[in-house]
């Protein structure tokens, strides 16, 4: 059983939920989301698969897997539907979002890494995980 399977075994449990054929399947296809998606994107990938899940059940597995740390809730400043991106075994990175035209941009910087963690020691806390997003104007509406 592979490490993101028995994660996400793990915390369905703590939420009184049983590791389902269904749930295991969803897990494999969220796992190959690209980019930001939202419980809408997974839903229409799933009917793409034949896998029939229900709305309510991406719902309700959608923080478990937050959770197990599997996918992240993301561009938490933009309106409108709650959007989620994959970061099991990926790099980490934050978010410069146009207000505009609601591009996203996505950047790692290593001083900010640091600057963050050590902030966080200076208060006494271990720094767990963090959202950064930078909102402004993007270069091609900046023109306008
Ligand atoms: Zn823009
Ligand atoms: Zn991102």
């Amino acid at each position: 059983m592979n490490l993101a399977l028995k994660n996400f075994g793990r915390h369905l449990k703590k939420n009184g939920l049983r590791l389902t054929v269904e749930r295991q399947k969803l897990l494999g296809l969220i796992l190959t989301m690209k980019g930001h998606f939202g419980s809408e994107d997974v839903l229409k990938k799933s009917e793409g698969k034949n896998l029939s899940v229900s709305r309510a059940t991406i719902y309700r597995i959608l923080p478990v897997l937050v959770e197990a740390k599997i996918i992240q809730q993301s561009l938490l400043t933009s309106e409108g539907q709650s959007l989620f991106e994959v970061t099991w075994k990926k790099a980490h990175h934050d978010h410069l979002i146009c207000i505009s035209c609601k591009k996203v941009i996505e950047f790692q910087d290593n001083a900010i890494e640091v600057f963050q963690r050590e902030i966080a020691n200076k208060y006494g806390f271990i720094l767990e995980r963090h959202v950064m997003e930078l909102v402004g104007r993007c270069r091609e509406c900046r023109m306008v």
